[in-house]
């Protein structure tokens, strides 16, 4: 937590969920009367975004889970960032790292996706993250750094206003080993540099960098008194009642 960021909290449903699932965890979630002080966005399958766009009050709000770098045409499968936008879907998660690994997007291909959906509108939630071999090789700093590298390439200042950054180490997600906060927090802080360096000293103090991986009801709460984690980035505990405590980690 740092009080000059508002702290974010993002709920990955990844490929779970009915028709019926999904109201409900809208539903709990609009019961919960969340305060507005954290920022709290929810990401169902896309053939539940209408209905979940629809069900959800303020100050919740709705995210895909992916979209595809063009405007319209002949992309059989895919959503373009215009249609998130006509569908009035304010937020859009690029580069998670199962779609790094199972679905072929590429560092340039995650670069293009993000630059094309803040060209139209959205907001994202990029994320980033290291192997466990990456890091037993020393490499996450690295890795890491790569993986934001090819967007700080393609997008103005400005646009940096519209994204957060979510790390989560591929060895934390959906392992139950989460990173302690020590580590999480020694990754945001050398994060947070790096974008001073490569962008700007405003854009480094003023991003919200994210956690993500195995977060949970119990473990939220340590995670959030780190100076440079500004949220989290949940998949499993976001379809269990914990989630709403987990939306409350930083009060
Ligand atoms: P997890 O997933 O919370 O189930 O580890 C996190 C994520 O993939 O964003």
């Amino acid at each position: 937590v740092n009080q000059s960021r508002q702290f974010f909290v993002g709920g990955n449903f990844k490929m779970n969920g009915s028709v019926k699932s999904v109201s409900d965890l809208i539903k709990g979630m609009n019961e919960a009367k969340l305060d507005g002080k954290t920022e709290v966005v929810v990401a169902p399958p896309a053939l539940y975004l209408l209905q979940a766009s629809k069900e959800v009050q303020p100050p919740i709000q709705i995210s895909a889970q992916n979209c595809h770098t063009a405007a319209y045409g002949a992309f059989t499968g895919e959503i373009a960032p215009a249609q998130l936008v006509d569908a009035q879907i304010p937020w859009v998660i690029i580069g998670h790292s199962e779609r790094r690994q199972m679905f072929g997007d590429t560092v340039e291909f995650v670069a293009d996706k993000t630059k094309a959906a803040v060209e139209a509108g959205l907001k994202v939630i990029l994320c980033i993250g290291e192997t466990l071999e990456e890091r037993k090789g020393d490499k996450t700093d690295e890795v890491n750094q790569r993986q934001l590298q090819s967007v700080v390439d393609v997008l103005d200042e400005k646009a940096w206003s519209d994204i957060v950054i979510a790390y989560e180490p591929v060895w934390a997600i959906g392992t139950g080993l989460t990173a302690t906060p020590q580590q999480a927090q020694e990754v945001h802080a050398s994060l947070r540099k790096w974008m001073a360096g490569k962008v700007s000293q405003e854009v480094a103090d003023k991003i919200r960098i994210i956690y993500g991986g195995s977060v949970n009801g119990k473990n939220c709460r340590e995670l959030a008194k780190e100076a440079d984690i500004d949220g989290f980035l949940v998949g499993g505990a976001s379809i269990k009642p914990e989630f709403i405590d987990i939306c409350k980690a930083a009060e």
